[in-house]
Parts: C-alpha cells; sequence; structure tokens
C-alpha cells in the first residue's frame, strides 16, 4: 500500500513579510473584507529582474502598466488584470533585436491566511494546487509571482522580427532580409553539380537508401 503524500505546509513557503512600500505590493485593507467589495488600482511599475526568458522578455527597470481589480470574494481577494510591456529580445532566425507590446493577462486568488483549511478542502486531493494557493499576509499581496507568470506565458516562443523573416545565410551568416539577392557563385555551381549528380544516379537511390538502413540495422543488433 502507498502512503499518501503529505503535502507541505503553507507557512513553511511563506517568505518574510510582505513590504507596503514594495511597488509589487498591493494593499486590500479598503475591501474590508465585504464580498463583492471592488477596487480598481493602475499603479507603473519598474519591471524585476528576469522577467522573461532567454530569447525575449522585460528588460529590468522598464516600465509596466498595471491595470488591477480587486475584488472581495468570500475565502480572500480575486485579483485581475493587465500588465502592459515593451519587450526585448532578438528573432530567433536572424538575430535582429526587436521589440514588441505585451499584454499580460492575469487571474489570480489570494485567500485569507483563516480560510486555510477551506481552501485546502476545495483543491482536494490535488497536492499541488494546493501548494500553489496564495494567501493575503495583513491584508497585503505580492503580484510579482503572478505577473512573472503572465508575462511568461504570454511571450512569443518564437519570436521572429518578420513573419517570413528568411534568416541568416548558412555560407556567410548575413542577414537574408536586409539583402534579397544575396547568394554565392561557389554555392551556385555546387548546387548545380549535386542536380546534375541527383539527375544520373536516380535509379540506384533506393538501393543506397535500402543499404543505409541495413547498416543501421545491422548496428543496432550488435
Ligand atoms: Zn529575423
Ligand atoms: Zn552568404
Amino acid at each position: 500500500m502507498r502512503a499518501a503524500r503529505k503535502p507541505r505546509r503553507k507557512q513553511e513557503a511563506i517568505n518574510a513579510r510582505l513590504d507596503h512600500r514594495s511597488p509589487l505590493v498591493f494593499d486590500t485593507r479598503e475591501l474590508g473584507r465585504r464580498p463583492g467589495a471592488l477596487k480598481r488600482v493602475s499603479r507603473s511599475v519598474e519591471a524585476p529582474r528576469d522577467l522573461g526568458n532567454e530569447v525575449i522578455g522585460v528588460p529590468e527597470g522598464a516600465p509596466i502598466e498595471l491595470g488591477l481589480r480587486l475584488e472581495s470574494v468570500m475565502d480572500g481577494v480575486l485579483v485581475t488584470g493587465t500588465g502592459r510591456a515593451t519587450v526585448k529580445g532578438e528573432c530567433v532566425r536572424c538575430l535582429e533585436p526587436l521589440e514588441r507590446e505585451l499584454d499580460a493577462d492575469f487571474q489570480e486568488m489570494f485567500a485569507y491566511p483563516d480560510a486555510d483549511a477551506r481552501v485546502h478542502e476545495d483543491a482536494g486531493d490535488d497536492a499541488e494546487d494546493e501548494e500553489d494557493t496564495l494567501f493575503l499576509e495583513d491584508d497585503l499581496f505580492d503580484l510579482e509571482p503572478v505577473l512573472r507568470d503572465a508575462v511568461v506565458l504570454a511571450l512569443p516562443m518564437q519570436p521572429v522580427c518578420q513573419d517570413d523573416c528568411p534568416g541568416l545565410c548558412s555560407d556567410c551568416g548575413v542577414r537574408l532580409a536586409d539583402d534579397p539577392d544575396h547568394h554565392h557563385d561557389a554555392v551556385d555551381i555546387r548546387w548545380a553539380a549535386l542536380q546534375g549528380l541527383a539527375g544520373t544516379v536516380k535509379d540506384g537511390e533506393k538501393d543506397n537508401m535500402g543499404g543505409a538502413e541495413a547498416g543501421v540495422d545491422e548496428k543496432q543488433e550488435k
């Protein structure tokens, strides 16, 4: 019989007290724990470090315009909002620097600390969900992890400078979008030679491939 995995206690994961002066920390006190109470907040903050991935992201210190809607619900405060920022990175094909306007939408529930038991019950047996529950601390919440996840999710996976970016010349590395007629004569000659070759060996092609496959099989057997 497998022992049920005991979820880690939430409190262990909570860091030092939140600092209300931190730009990504928000105060919910005004909502007064009255379900239905609403508060809208707009705030311009400087991007924290590492907001993105290796290819593209929001540079540290760049402005992020936040629009937040804080809604008091039974067990906490539901935070819905958008972060708008300019992301910088490089084209994955030609490595040219690029910029994009990014809207990162998020929605997150911050539970009252004393709603702990009930939130855990709602999460059922899924220990992962419980781990993910975020809590208010002294009526404050830290938006940073939420913003970070939202930005990373909203980033383009394969950013390109233009949809049909032809990338770089595989021979000399020149950016082909800058020079559509770019070519190398030597390559042309080789290509022509290959084409001629392909014509003459076409009949033998199948046998060659079969031979290669047989070779692989042989290798695997050993
Ligand atoms: Zn490009
Ligand atoms: Zn070239």
